[in-house]
């Protein structure tokens, strides 16, 4: 089986009016427009999903959507379908991230809502996961993880499971400053490759893309992404610096 391509993803949060978003887009196509053999993917606000599509178009960068809800259409005020965001030119949508599990309720059932709902739409879900401080502390984080993976993947195929990606993405690193050393990252990436093979019996070559995320930045990307079980990076704050974010692309072209 051949390896996958390095995965660098830009989570652009709430950031960035219209014309900066338009303005990162093109110097990042132009910027990869010479490059071969890694996946760049950025995701910007709803508001700016649509102008970044045309720029991006036949370019070698992908669009995601940072959320979306699970019904496709219907009485819903202030939601955004993924069949509304496929059809804007998202090829990918984060599910689950801390910031919309701790400051939007999303639970794992809402989550395996959303997989389920990408799988069907041919969109590629990123599913993040990870444990807060307290739970590293106190020894929990496998325990975290499972629970968080059985529910978010449940009813799903091996099948689909090899179109995932899935982020580990510790609570106490995003958006923090602090990140998880490489060894952390790797025993936790080698414990979803477990739980997914043996609890979840899924099977071996239904492998997802597994991606760390938690403060990454041009600092500490060429030693994360040097590791094999690290197939990308899921970056915030540092994507929204076009120097920075190229530099963690050029760690993954490097890798
Ligand atoms: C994220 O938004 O998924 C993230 C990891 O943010 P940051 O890189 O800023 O920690």
């Amino acid at each position: 089986m051949t390896a996958p391509l390095p995965l660098v993803i830009g989570n652009w949060k709430m950031n960035m009016l219209t014309a900066q978003a338009c303005e990162m887009a093109r110097s990042l196509v132009d910027r990869l427009s010479t490059v071969d053999g890694i996946e760049v993917v950025i995701a910007p606000p709803f508001t700016s999903l649509h102008p970044v599509a045309q720029i991006i178009k036949n370019s070698r960068l992908s669009l995601a959507a940072q959320n979306f809800y699970f019904e496709n259409n219907g009485a819903y005020t202030g939601e955004v379908s993924l069949e509304m965001l496929r059809d804007v030119g998202c090829d990918f949508a984060l599910v689950g991230h801390s910031e919309r599990r701790g400051s939007f309720g999303e639970s794992d059932d809402a989550v395996n809502k959303k997989v389920r709902r990408a799988v069907q739409m041919g969109v590629t879900a990123v599913v993040c996961v990870g444990e807060t401080l307290g739970q590293r502390k106190s020894g929990a984080t496998s325990n975290i993880i499972e629970t968080q993976l059985s529910k978010s993947l449940a009813g799903l195929s091996g099948e689909d499971i090899s179109k995932l990606v899935i982020a580990y993405e510790p609570v106490w690193a995003v958006g923090t400053g602090v990140h998880a050393t490489a060894a952390q990252v790797v025993d936790v990436h080698k414990l979803i490759r477990m739980i997914l093979r043996e609890r979840l019996s899924f099977p071996e070559k239904a492998a997802a893309r597994i991606l760390y995320g938690g403060s990454v930045g041009p600092e500490n990307s060429k030693q994360l992404l040097r590791e094999k079980q690290i197939d990308g990076v899921l970056v915030g704050a540092a994507s929204l610096d076009f120097e920075s974010f190229c530099a963690i692309i050029n760690s993954a072209l490097e890798s």
